[in-house]
């Protein structure tokens, strides 16, 4: 850590000068200089008018925000498939650079994927910058991090976002610390302070109890992830211009900690519950793992999937990929049914964007009931088995 100037708020008053203990600081060309003699001790900071001073990381050169501008977003794809965190984040990102008067730029890695980029233009990129190279059609954490941190350093977005997705939760912070400067991690509100030209990144602190706001003033480019499902995709517009820059790639072996030596995808049925129209969800009040049978038996003849309450997930009834909530994956389902689930909040910040929400639960008490269309008082045991005959018998499932 050392004794940083922000040159944008410092006027050049001189009260640092006289501060200063140890006459490590003056004034030249009109803004504070701080020599060698300096050792951090923050005398000055306190003291300063402005705000100016501050005792930050060490960095090479001062950070003059006004130097940097637009709006990146890591477009993450995996076998030359965009994911949909990607496609939701440059919806944002357009929005959040209009409000800038900035341009939106997306950030392609892999190999053969140029064709991805008219994807991201139709979704809102003014510009894509591809990086190709056959050693980026896997996503590796060092090779990665430099050609992305290295483009960063050229280019001085202002903003830069990534989705909370396995991949994006092990590059973004490795990147951050390679640039020095702040990540805010499952951001769930993102927003601008235009009189500052500052990201507001909001996310839940305090085990959900409080929303935060973050802000990162003196470092850039200011830096979230934002967890798949949380912003809404744009619609795309294929008539779209943008334009596309090939980033050159020199990536060498004392680049590689890791090689890839094969590639084994693991055989399990995959949990969409993101793009679910319709999600049957159940929590501790099922009493036991078999209790998602009957769960499994309604999302059937709804023709939905299955989701759950972080209770079952910890009680080792199911597992975490069908975890609904905070720390569970985001939904915005046509039809969300949950059963034997309380409605914690950590339960509530991953369903309540659904459109029609019914619950059932035996406590007419529960917090879910707060945020339902449709509330059930009674016993799962009875209540779900009585719709899965109804809906049988009236041949629903294919009909909703
Ligand atoms: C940092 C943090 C992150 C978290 N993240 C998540 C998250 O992502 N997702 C999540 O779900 N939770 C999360 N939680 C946990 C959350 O606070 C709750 O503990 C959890 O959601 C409770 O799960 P539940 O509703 O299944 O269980 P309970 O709260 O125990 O509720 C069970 C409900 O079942 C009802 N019931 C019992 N028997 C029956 C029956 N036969 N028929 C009908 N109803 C019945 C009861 O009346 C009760 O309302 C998080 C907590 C923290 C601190």
């Amino acid at each position: 850590m050392e004794l940083k100037v922000d040159l944008d708020k410092c006027t050049g008053c001189g009260t640092c000068v006289f501060a200063c203990p140890f006459g490590a600081i003056e004034i030249v060309d009109g803004k504070a200089k701080v020599y060698d003699s300096c050792v951090d001790c923050g005398a000055c900071v306190d003291q300063c008018p402005e705000g100016a001073l501050f005792i930050g990381v060490r960095i090479a050169g001062e950070v003059r925000v006004q130097d940097y501008r637009n709006v990146w977003v890591f477009a993450e794809q995996r076998d030359g498939v965009l994911t949909r965190v990607s496609h939701q984040l440059l919806g944002k990102a357009r929005q959040l650079a209009d409000t800038l008067g900035a341009e939106a730029h997306a950030v392609l890695l892999g190999h053969n994927v140029e064709p991805l980029a008219q994807e991201l233009i139709a979704d809102g990129a003014d510009m894509v910058y591809v990086a190709d190279d056959p050693l980026l059609k896997h996503y590796r954490t060092d090779l990665y991090s430099k050609v992305l941190s290295d483009l960063i350093q050229s280019k001085k977005p202002e903003i830069v976002l990534f989705g909370a997705t396995t991949v994006g939760r092990d590059l973004a912070p490795r990147i951050s610390q390679r640039i020095y400067t702040g990540l805010t991690a499952d951001c769930t509100g993102l927003d601008i302070d235009e009189s500052e030209r500052l990201l507001l990144q909001t996310r839940p602190a305090f085990g959900g109890n409080i929303m935060a706001t973050i802000i990162c003033p003196r470092h850039r480019p200011q830096m979230s992830t934002v967890r798949p499902g949380v912003m809404a995709a744009p619609q795309p517009d294929k008539n779209r211009q943008g334009s596309v820059e090939h980033v050159p790639v020199t990536l060498g072996d004392e680049d590689m900690n890791v090689k890839i030596l094969e590639v084994v995808k693991e055989a399990r049925r995959r949990v969409n519950l993101e793009d679910a129209k319709i999600i049957v969800s159940g929590g501790r009040g099922l009493g036991s793992p078999e209790g998602f049978k009957v769960i499994e038996q309604l999302a059937e003849a709804l023709g939905g999937e299955v989701g759950s309450s972080r209770a079952a997930v910890d009680a080792g009834w199911i597992d975490h990929d069908y975890q609904v909530g905070q720390t569970g994956k985001t939904v915005r389902p046509d039809l969300y049914v949950a059963c034997g689930i309380s409605g914690a909040i950590q339960h509530q910040a991953g369903m309540k964007e659904a459109k029609f929400i019914v619950a059932i639960n035996k406590d007419p008490g529960a917090p879910i009931f707060q945020v339902a269309d449709v509330g059930i008082v009674g016993d799962l045991y009875k209540v779900i088995p009585e719709i899965v005959k109804q809906l049988k018998a009236v041949g629903a499932g294919s009909k909703i």
